[in-house]
């Protein structure tokens, strides 16, 4: 039996229509009233706009931060010590897991400071980056065999500090990859009217792609998955329930910048038709990417993740090529106090770019990085469109875009980040997301509590 949704008094491209969704497509775009009908949603005239896509997340550190200790709503570094106290008296001889953690507010961190804190317990905080991680004495004795694999760092004497360094993947394999629920990451998502996300973890692996894939066959996560840290010999794994996106390649100024590598890394994954996401932050990192794709040539679906330092001398050759730049606005509110005072003031000036960019021909769409930045995409949009930091202060104002440029940001296709708008109309996926007013009215204040229904393949997610 198919599933029959009609939406009337809808704003949809500007005209009031009825849209009639069956299973999971929609059937009919129609200006006549459907009257008669029964179990009609009356829209009474708001927005009905194609489903948001999130283009870079990490879902399962979104779970694990919901279930763990999450430090990233603690000011100092009292809270921080009293959290992970508190952590440990209650978890018996398993995990205590905590993420968010932030050296500028939370105060420098080794295993030493960790085990005055917890003892014997085993302990591991992840950098708000998701880059790095420091566990206590308990935990290292835990996850370290006979080798110490590059990433651990060691003090002055040899011994490690507790600091791991990009060492995530083999942090999981050794911990055992809990399977965190994603049943209130995938509720969160439809409250926000996300219909799809690409999840961009760095070499996913066997184990967390199980989790997501249960995630997704189970239900409990209705979001459409792209997956970018899937290697080709893996590719069989993902079919049916999950889409490869292009090869996630992280590049770390910290480990060293490696131009001709890179551009062979690039060439080798272009000759299999994939294209690439190369994370770079700073402004070398964002210098080699470029030069190295410029090397290897670029391909459709080419992108860079944050591009957080890009440089506007850069921006040609990113046109030329077509490479998307995948913008995180949310950190211009969240994070924009502290650049404002650490960084470079060479810098400054490139510092998270969205209008330039856009006006240099460069193609761009946005992710929240989430956890590292709320998950909410409307506070990327209304960060996006005033450049105002949490304490009211403005960082790039030149760099500001309207709210309706953010918005589409989040409505094009996973493997065409910077390309059409996906829109409502006969034969499009019944992605939808049903806002409470006109949408111009819910652009000048962008707001996740705009969000009326939510629509994942026809089925009703969020209402
Ligand atoms: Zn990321």
């Amino acid at each position: 039996m198919s599933m029959r949704t009609v939406i009337s008094n809808a704003e949809v491209d500007g005209r009031l229509v009825s849209v009639v969704v069956e299973d999971d497509v929609i059937t009919a775009v129609d200006e006549r009233p459907s009257s008669g009908e029964t179990g009609v949603i009356d829209a009474k005239g708001a927005a009905l706009i194609p489903g948001l896509h999130d283009h870079h997340v990490h879902l399962l550190a979104m779970a694990a931060r919901l279930e763990g200790v999450d430090l990233d709503a603690l000011e100092d570094a009292d809270a921080f010590d009293r959290a992970l106290r508190t952590a440990a008296a209650s978890v018996g001889d398993g995990w205590v897991r905590a993420s968010g953690y932030d050296e500028h507010r939370h105060g420098a961190l080794d295993c030493r400071r960790l085990d005055a804190l917890v003892g014997a317990t085993k302990v591991r905080v992840q950098h708000r980056s998701g880059l790095a991680w420091v566990l206590s004495s308990a935990g290292l004795d835990a996850v370290l065999g006979d080798g110490i694999p590059t990433g651990v760092e060691l003090d002055a004497s040899g011994k490690p500090t507790g600091r791991l360094l990009r060492l995530d993947a083999w942090l999981a394999e050794r911990v055992g990859v809990t399977a965190p629920s994603l049943q209130n990451i995938g509720a969160q998502l439809s409250s926000f009217g996300i219909t799809g996300v690409t999840d961009a973890t760095h070499k996913l692996g066997a184990g967390r792609a199980e989790v997501l894939r249960q995630g997704v066959q189970s239900g409990s996560l209705p979001q459409s998955l792209t997956l970018l840290g899937v290697n080709d010999d893996e590719r069989s794994s993902v079919e049916g329930w999950a889409t490869v996106g292009p090869m996630k390649i992280l590049v770390d100024e910290v480990v060293g910048l490696d131009v001709d590598l890179l551009a062979k890394q690039i060439e080798d994954h272009h000759s299999v038709g994939r294209a690439v996401a190369i994370h770079a932050v700073s402004r070398a990192e964002t210098v080699t990417v470029a030069t190295a794709m410029a090397l290897a040539g670029m391909m459709p679906g080419d992108r860079i993740e944050h591009g957080s330092v890009l440089p506007t001398d850069l921006d040609s050759l990113l046109a030329a090529g077509g490479v998307t730049v995948i913008v995180q606005p949310a950190l211009v509110s969240e994070r924009g106090d502290h650049y404002l005072e650490v960084v470079d003031g060479e810098d400054l000036p490139f510092l998270h770019r969205a209008a330039t960019l856009l006006e240099a021909g460069v193609g761009v769409a946005a992710g929240s990085d989430a956890p590292v930045t709320s998950a909410n995409p409307w506070l990327a949009i209304a960060a996006a469109s005033t450049r105002t930091t949490r304490a009211g202060q403005r960082l790039g104002a030149t760099e500001r875009v309207e709210a309706a440029t953010a918005l589409g940001w989040y409505l094009t296709d996973p493997l065409d980040p910077s390309g059409p708008i996906r829109r409502v109309k006969v034969g499009a996926r019944a992605d939808l997301c049903l806002l409470d007013a006109p949408l111009a009215k819910v652009l000048a204040d962008p707001n996740a509590s705009h969000v009326r229904n939510t629509w994942a393949r026809g089925r009703l997610v969020h209402s």
